[in-house]
């Protein structure tokens, strides 16, 4: 195997490009080396332009949940491409994924689309506060809500992967009304509601999975949800990455917890740029030319990514495939815990529906300083290994590692090779 192309390309991709990726979390600076440049992809797998199969387990950091080029997807796709690319005005299709959407998350009567994930938090946000009439937002440290100023503090995601405290040009004002609190410790948002009495909302990721995969323990999800009520303050889930992923209504439906405020990305646009947010009509009402909150977008519901995204939730609805995701996690996790156990290495495996991932740490992960405690470098090994055992894998050890529809049978098999040849590679570096 080698990577002689991607190589090249990097090098020519660092003239005009910021380090050669037009996103932070590409760069393999975490894990060292350099990033591979993708040529094709198709079903589970992914090509490099060295000509490399990986079975993929990071479909572009979720979106791709049904594997790529799903041939009902594509066909959707061409077709809209055929009546053109963007009118500036509406069409029928952002009723009909506007539908899927609200029936699929029970809080949301309204939904606007948006161009991404950051877009979507960033709306929610101002809604939030434009429906209190307050101004600030409690945080968890470890949580990624994509990349406005007041959420780029104790941020998870490309923040934790390169170690930055937050950000360089976010102005101090930018985060006054931001207070943090830590994921799974339902008295450090009690703390901040008895201090303060302007609280708009709260912001989860209701499943974390910007700082490795972190669940929510016991009733903390719903704690919080009666915290946010008796204060006045609105829940706002970030499913941006949890959305259609793990259940088709999100974390919300398998964890029985309304969000006031709902905001998607990732899977809804299928691959193309698509986020969303919603709410209860009355919330949405707020938002213009209803209402007095402005949000706006040339390219928002562009025509081309609805078609995109209501042919993948269609095809996921159909397929169903989340009780098959929890068997196949269950797989991974067994091959990491078994060859860990065989080869002598720590390690902990987070799961969640079809988004996983092991720390190389013995400690239990429940929180971003938990996580903190992995062996970094022991990830490095691991990532390297799988990349020449055919898996591609996210290059930062916080981030999730996702699960196709499209993964076979063969694919399961050599992930477990794959695994076991990469932990006794870990193993024999210590
Ligand atoms: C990916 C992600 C975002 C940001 O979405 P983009 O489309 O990258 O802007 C926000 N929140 C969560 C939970 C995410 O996983």
């Amino acid at each position: 195997m080698n990577f002689n192309k991607s190589q090249e390309l990097y090098k020519q991709g660092l003239e005009h490009l910021v380090g050669a990726v037009n996103s932070p979390v590409r760069a393999f600076s975490s894990v060292g080396g350099n990033p591979l440049f993708i040529k094709k992809a198709k079903g589970s797998k992914i090509i490099d332009v060295d000509g490399n199969r990986y079975i993929d387990l990071v479909l572009s950091y979720g979106p791709m949940i049904l594997g790529h080029r799903h041939r009902k997807v594509e066909r959707a796709i061409s077709k809209s491409l055929k009546y053109g690319y963007t009118f500036g005005a509406s069409t029928e299709n952002e009723i009909k994924l506007a539908e899927i959407v609200c029936s699929a998350f029970p809080a949301m009567d309204k939904v606007r689309f948006v161009n991404s994930g950051t877009e979507a938090v960033i709306s929610g946000i101002r809604l939030a506060r434009a429906f209190t009439g307050r101004d600030k937002i409690i945080k968890f440290s470890g949580c990624y809500h994509g990349h406005q100023d007041a959420l780029l503090v104790a941020a998870g995601s490309g923040l934790a992967t390169l170690s930055l405290p937050g950000s360089k040009g976010v102005p101090d004002a930018a985060v006054e009304n931001t207070l943090i609190s830590t994921y799974n410790n339902i008295e450090s948002v009690k703390e901040h509601f008895k201090k303060h009495n302007d609280i708009a909302g709260v912001i989860i990721e209701p499943v974390g999975g910007n700082m490795g995969v972190v669940i929510p323990q016991g009733s903390f999800l719903e704690e919080l949800k009666q915290l946010t009520l008796q204060n006045g303050a609105l829940l706002i889930a970030d499913e941006v990455m949890t959305g259609f992923r793990s259940k088709f209504g999100g974390a919300q439906e398998l964890f029985n917890v309304e969000a006031d405020i709902t905001c998607l990305g990732k899977v809804i646009g299928g691959g193309f740029p698509v986020g969303a947010y919603g709410a209860r009509n009355e919330i949405m009402e707020m938002v213009a030319p209803l209402g007095e909150m402005y949000q706006a977008g040339t390219l928002s519901g562009n025509p081309i990514a609805m078609a995109a995204g209501i042919s993948t939730l269609n095809e996921l609805k159909k397929q169903n495939p989340y009780e098959t995701f929890e068997k196949v996690a269950g797989k991974i996790q067994y091959f990491l815990e078994n060859s860990a156990k065989k080869y002598g290495v720590e390690i902990t495996v987070n799961r969640f529906g079809s988004m996983m991932n092991p720390f190389f740490t013995c400690e239990k992960v429940t929180n971003f300083q938990e996580a903190q405690t992995t062996n970094t470098d022991k990830f490095a090994i691991f990532f390297w290994e799988m990349i020449r055992n055919g898996v591609f894998l996210p290059p930062s050890q916080f981030e999730a590692w996702f699960l196709s529809s499209a993964l076979t049978k063969r694919d399961i098999k050599n992930l477990e090779i794959a695994i076991d040849r990469s932990m006794k590679a870990v193993s024999k570096s210590i």
